[in-house]
């Protein structure tokens, strides 16, 4: 029985290739040192790796910004407005590569950065692959062949993964009409084959093919393509063992052409989709051939301790009809969306040692599969390894910090009425026009303005005493003071208080909720350098306190102008932490709901009359199957309308998502009845608009102008190009000015120069507009 991993955190238990990147965008350091910091996190993965005793340990999971984009380059899927980057020099490749990531804009270049997007239903984000009609691939990068050499030297032969071909086609986008992205497949299979043959050459025994894309719904065409596509592999590779990763959720109406693939092992993913393995030990085909079932049992994506005793059930049965010798341990996914270490947890104030045997993080994940494959060739319930396990699950199922009656029960009594507001939209529109005397194209921002070192520095120094708490908010007091100043000279409509004192949108909520817990160290991926630290949600949530009232009223004391409140809702909140699993997500999103409806109802008591709850990750929310969608929108929506519900008409409630795509959930988002959306549209152009226009959507609508993931600025035109567009589906009146997201990852020079230019925009639109009518 094979132990084996799919992918390994690559960020470093330190964030050190964060660190190393950011310095390197800088130009604090040069690639060489970069080059070196990124090497050494992949020697340290892999020695980890092996020290668990794994079988097989992966290689080119590492990435230095996205394996998506890296498949791109190794295939040579370099859009056109890069090729002026391309001179053939290896040493340039980094340039190219950063540029297609994040844009470029200097010496004369100003290129923008490649879309960015979910990847699947994870808050990872990866570069969208762009494809044009006659797109051609053509073997561009060897990161994969470098990778594997390298570790090769270190001694370790590993299990190179590369994301599948049919996978990479259905996660990009075609540029131009005219053609299906699935019919370049026989173009793009050379570029793997040849890869693929590189690393056999070169002593590979094993690869990763990753073909998450089996667990969604599949068109006829996109199946033939999975079959073909496999097909030719093998016939190129007969000798080279090829192993076939599906993950996040159930292979369904795909399991027979998965099971049919001509492969040696395929992977599937037992905590979202155990249906799927009695499917397959039911599969006359598949039993019957030689090939390994991977058993994915250990959950990828969270934080819990694995319950040995289901797990080894399913161990169990695989082995009974396949033999041990078919059967393969993994986790569920790569543990690319785990925390790194729970042994860094060392501050017991913050996780106490009865919640933190609950869990584990990815090393601990990798000791966990190894212990499966040793107990499931033994008698495993006298042994202590399963018994110590099996207490630590018992502990939790019955925790009292985990279960409050009195959470349970305002959540048994919602009622309709709750989920409403006063009066539809067009009547709360009228009083809010005469409320609030906001202009034409009233003009906005999404929350945070940049969070320069000293700012961090002053959090730093509150949580380790150097700061008195007096001082803190002084400070704080100050940055917020100057941040008004300064949107009131620029002429901005409604102002943000800049979210000066938070850490991260949804960790700072979840520290002033009770159920939830903190790490020190546990962060993940979210994209390039960008990492999050996902609060634990272990138990019912309750909101012992207001949570940012104390700013907002600081803040419009402040200021004669609108400054809106800011908060996260719900649906965010719980999809951007790890959430318990003892109960349906459902529940946990409405006793989230009720906090937020409360601290709602305290910041409009406080004279704050404009509020934004943002929900950038409800579409990230949705089932990987659009069947399951209905239900999971519509207690999506629910309880976003629950935190929105309790104030009167005249408050003007905004939501504010990013990097959706909204066509098929538009009739959510109208359903969730913000007064005002933000959104993220000018990666796109503005195409995501379509959606809103053919829908007809009847509230206010601020389709970002400009791109805050770069730092690129953009010019008075070009944003006036996209209002233009946008005043082409939206009416009017109903038509906000703001960037598409917030501004906290950004510089001040860049922010304030994007910024000025936006205002320009709007008030060049105002003029043009008045003079039409
Ligand atoms: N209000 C948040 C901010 O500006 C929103 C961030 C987000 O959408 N991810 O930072
Ligand atoms: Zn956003």
């Amino acid at each position: 029985m094979l132990s084996h991993n799919l992918g390994y955190p690559r960020v470093g238990s330190q964030r050190e290739l964060k660190k190393a990147s950011e310095q390197f965008w800088a130009g604090k350091i040069d690639r060489d040192e970069l080059q070196k910091v990124a090497r050494k996190i992949r020697h340290q993965n892999w020695e980890t790796q092996k020290n668990a005793g794994l079988d097989l340990i992966p290689s080119n999971d590492f990435s230095l910004y996205d394996h998506v984009l890296d498949t791109s380059l190794m295939a040579g899927a370099i859009p056109e407005r890069y090729h002026q980057l391309i001179d053939g020099k290896s040493n340039r490749e980094l340039d190219l590569y950063y540029a297609m990531a994040r844009g470029v804009q200097r010496d004369g270049l100003d290129i923008k950065a490649m879309e960015m997007t979910k990847w699947f239903d994870t808050n990872y984000h990866y570069l969208v692959p762009e494809f044009v009609k006659d797109q051609k691939f053509s073997r561009y990068s060897d990161k994969v062949i470098i990778e594997f050499e390298d570790a090769l030297h270190k001694g370790i032969l590993t299990k190179p993964v590369l994301v599948g071909p049919v996978t990479y086609l259905l996660l990009g986008k075609e540029k131009e009409a005219g053609f299906d992205k699935i019919d370049l497949l026989d173009n793009l299979l050379p570029v793997y084959i040849s890869v693929l043959k590189e690393l056999a050459s070169r002593g590979a025994e094993w690869v990763q093919l990753d073909e998450p894309a089996l667990v969604l719904d599949l068109t006829n065409k996109d199946k033939l393509a999975l079959q073909s596509a496999y097909a030719q592999i093998r016939e190129a590779l007969p000798k080279l063992k090829i192993l076939v990763a599906s993950y996040f959720g159930a292979l369904e109406d795909n399991l027979s052409i998965a099971t049919s693939l001509n492969i040696d092992a395929l992977h599937i993913d037992l905590t979202r989709g155990a249906e799927t393995l009695p499917q397959i030990l039911a599969d006359e085909a598949f039993v019957n051939s030689t090939k390994k079932l991977s058993l994915g049992v250990v959950d990828g994506r969270n934080i819990w301790k694995n319950d040995f005793a289901k797990s080894l059930e399913f161990v169990k049965k695989a082995i009974e009809v396949l033999g041990e010798n078919r059967v393969m341990i993994a986790p569920s996914s790569s543990l690319l969306h785990s925390p790194h270490d729970l042994d860094l947890e060392k501050n017991e104030s913050v996780l106490t040692q009865e919640i933190k045997n609950w869990m584990a993080f990815a090393k601990q994940k990798l000791s966990e599969v190894t212990a499966l494959s040793q107990l499931a060739q033994t008698d495993w319930t006298t042994d202590q390894s399963f018994i110590e396990n099996q207490k630590a699950i018992a502990s939790r199922r019955t925790s009292t910090l985990i279960h409050k009656p009195e959470v349970k029960n305002r959540v048994a009594s919602i009622s309709q009425h709750d989920f409403e507001r006063q009066n539809a939209f067009q009547v709360r529109q009228t009083i809010q026009l005469e409320k609030l005397k906001l202009p034409l194209f009233p003009s906005t921002t999404i929350g945070s303005f940049p969070q320069t070192d000293e700012v961090r520095q002053l959090r730093a120094n509150l949580k380790s005493g150097k700061l008195t708490l007096e001082d803190y908010e002084t400070r704080i007091k100050e940055e917020i003071v100057s941040s008004l100043r300064w949107q009131e000279e620029l002429g901005i409509d409604v102002l943000v208080h800049g979210e000066f004192e938070r850490n991260d949108m949804v960790e700072y909520f979840g520290e002033s909720l009770s159920g939830f817990v903190f790490t020190q160290n546990g962060w993940v991926q979210s994209y390039g350098s960008r990492c999050v630290k996902p609060p634990v949600i272990f138990g019912d949530v309750e909101r012992p306190g207001a949570m940012t009232v104390k700013w907002s009223a600081f803040a419009q004391a402040n200021s004669e102008k609108l400054v809106k409140g800011m908060l996260t809702g719900p649906v965010t909140i719980l999809q951007w932490s790890f959430v318990r699993d003892d109960q349906p997500r459902k529940d946990t999103a409405f006793q989230i709901g009720l906090a937020i409806r409360d601290e709602v109802v305290d910041l409009e008591k406080a004279g704050i009359k404009v509020i934004q709850i943002d929900e950038p990750a409800i579409r990230e929310g949705l089932p990987l199957r659009k069947y399951a969608w209905r239900n999971y929108l519509t207690w999506a929506v629910d309880a976003f309308r629950l935190s929105a519900a309790g104030v009167a008409d005249q408050t003007q409630i905004h939501t504010h998502m990013c990097y959706s795509e909204f066509n098929d959930i538009i009739d959510s988002i109208a359903a969730m009845d913000a007064d005002v959306i933000t959104i993220e549209t000018s990666r796109s152009q503005m195409e995501l608009l379509d959606a809103f226009a053919n829908f007809n959507y009847p509230n206010e609508i601020g389709p970002g102008v400009y791109d805050i993931h770069s730092p690129r600025v953009p010019t008075v035109d070009e944003m006036i190009v996209l209002l233009e567009k946008a005043l082409k589906v939206i009416p009017s009146r109903n038509l906000w000015v703001n960037p598409d997201c917030g501004l906290k990852t950004r510089k001040w020079p860049e922010t304030e120069a994007a910024l000025r230019n936006m205002i320009t925009a709007a008030n060049l639109l105002r003029e043009s507009v008045s003079v039409e009518q």
